[in-house]
């Protein structure tokens, strides 16, 4: 067993998170990719849409695909969520051996020391990069030096160690961002394609980011 654990704001989700998502999870051989809405960020702006409402778009967006997994326990939590916090109590459920995969977005490793207790996130669980149009690998500063000492190239090894490595995958690149959904429905333009059907119909029927 092996588990992804795909965190973000998701307002609201999109083909760019969907696709990341079934393809790291196909990639790096994972039995799950849980895809999980934070609550109320700590480490940038609120999200502009409830907890409630774009966890339920994340679980319209995944419906009928039975390896992604749309997860609550963010925004189950009340107050500030912080990942180091949410990994922590996915490593004290999943046991010491079991191998998990933190995921997220180029443009996320380049902030990286912007999050709590950034390096410790990296002992409990691996994080896997997946590429974003417009951002590369950062080259100099903190984060670049600790990227050096941890990244593997071989993603195999992912599955032999329960943390601790660093991969960066290469993957259909889709250049989409929840911003650009939002300002198109902001503007009274279609988001469809964009994001799954059932996703465009609730953010219709609540009349959401208008
Ligand atoms: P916003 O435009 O509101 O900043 P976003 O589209 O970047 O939103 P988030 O919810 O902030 O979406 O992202 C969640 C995670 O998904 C982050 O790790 C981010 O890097 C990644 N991600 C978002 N969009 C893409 C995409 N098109 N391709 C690959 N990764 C993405």
């Amino acid at each position: 067993m092996a588990i992804g654990i795909f965190g973000g704001t998701f307002d609201p989700v999109h083909i760019g998170h969907l696709r990341t998502a079934l393809e790291l999870r196909e990639h790096l051989g994972l039995d799950a990719m849980h895809l999980m809405p934070c609550g109320d960020p700590g480490h940038r702006t609120a999200p502009l849409t409830s907890a409630a409402h774009r966890f339920a778009m994340v679980e319209l967006a995944v419906a009928g695909e039975k390896n992604l997994v749309a997860d609550d326990r963010e925004v189950r939590r009340s107050g500030q969520t912080w990942t180091v916090d949410t990994l922590s109590q996915w490593r004290a459920e999943a046991g010491t051996e079991l191998p998990l995969c933190l995921c997220i977005g180029m443009d996320s490793l380049v902030h990286l020391n912007t999050w709590k207790r950034w390096r410790e996130l990296i002992g409990l669980a691996h994080i896997v990069v997946a590429a974003r149009p417009g951002w590369v690998v950062p080259t100099t500063g903190e984060v670049a030096d600790w990227i050096a000492d941890r990244l593997v190239v071989d993603k195999a090894v992912l599955l032999k160690a329960p943390a601790g490595h660093l991969y960066i995958d290469e993957m259909t690149l889709l250049p989409v961002a929840a911003t650009e959904l939002r300002n198109a429905l902001h503007s009274g333009h279609s988001i469809r394609y964009l994001t799954p059907d059932a996703v465009v119909d609730y953010i219709q029927y609540h009349h959401l980011y208008q």
